[in-house]
């Protein structure tokens, strides 16, 4: 069989289950499954693939086929133009999120400490870590294999100005921080089951469910993180995309002030910022 003839034949086996980006998936798997740029793949199209690579390459798109995430099987994914390793222990990192590090961007000056909760792989945190160096980043999370993940991306990345905790929210946290962000879990438990089948049977439930209102740990982060913010200190959360309004009385009632809302490119709500007084 040919190279091009597996790949074809790959996105089809996606795209009878259902896969939308089956191309994508089918492409990105092979990439990944012979270690070939999309250059190398052009000039050996029309060679006939190695058995033991299509071996491998079947294996792979077998998973794929029964809904494991692209990213967990291939073990990383993108987020603001770096390579964040991934597993199941991690919720994979999304586009969306990159609105969160851009408006935490604005705020951040030599010299500041910074806290990333429920930083599960550390994508927003290390983000942040590596393009201010000056800066010191805590990561937290209650997730002790999610913190391993973490450490592996602030290896990976070179972060030295970086320290991981294994708390529950607040619990072990004794900083004061000029910055506080946060995408925790928000979705309210009833909706899991509407999710994609890769979210919510393959993702960390735990990354996920924010309790029956979804609010539970903007309710937490509200109250508590005045303690750890200096004066004037900016609290920066992802939300979802109507919670808006709830998660700015949250902080409204917790005595931040100038708070705002900032949009995704598909014009949702998507980030609440406020100051405390
Ligand atoms: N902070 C991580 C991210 O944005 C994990 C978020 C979560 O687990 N809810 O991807």
């Amino acid at each position: 069989m040919k190279i091009r003839a597996a790949i074809i034949e790959a996105s089809d086996t996606l795209k009878k289950t259902g896969i939308t980006e089956c191309d994508n998936d089918a492409w990105m798997l092979f990439s990944y499954a012979a270690n070939m740029n999309r250059t190398q793949y052009l000039l050996k199209a029309d060679e006939e693939i190695d058995e033991a690579l299509l071996i491998r390459y079947r294996n792979l798109i077998e998973r794929r086929a029964l809904r494991e995430p692209l990213q967990y099987i291939t073990g990383s994914a993108p987020f603001m133009g770096r390579e964040f390793l991934v597993n199941d222990s991690v919720l994979i990192p999304r586009f969306d999120t990159e609105n969160l590090v851009i408006e935490a961007q604005k705020y951040i000056s030599e010299g500041m400490k910074v806290l990333d909760m429920c930083t599960g792989s550390g994508c927003i945190g290390l983000s942040l870590a590596c393009d201010n160096s000056s800066c010191s980043f805590t990561l937290a999370d209650i997730s002790e294999p999610a913190l391993e993940v973490a450490r592996l991306n602030m290896n990976n990345l070179n972060c030295s100005n970086v320290n991981l905790i294994n708390t529950d929210m607040f619990d072990n946290i004794d900083g004061i921080y000029d910055i506080i962000v946060s995408n925790p879990p928000y979705i309210p438990t009833k909706d899991i089951e509407e999710l994609e089948e890769e979210v919510k049977n393959r993702e960390p439930i735990s990354a996920l469910d924010g309790s029956e209102d979804g609010l539970l740990f903007y309710k937490i982060l509200a109250s508590k993180s005045g303690k750890h913010l200096k004066n004037g200190g900016y609290l920066l959360l992802e939300i979802g995309y109507n919670q808006a309004e709830d998660v700015k009385t949250l902080l409204a009632e917790n005595k931040f002030a100038d708070i705002y809302v900032v949009k995704d490119l598909a014009g949702l709500d998507r980030v609440v910022c406020g100051r405390r007084k």
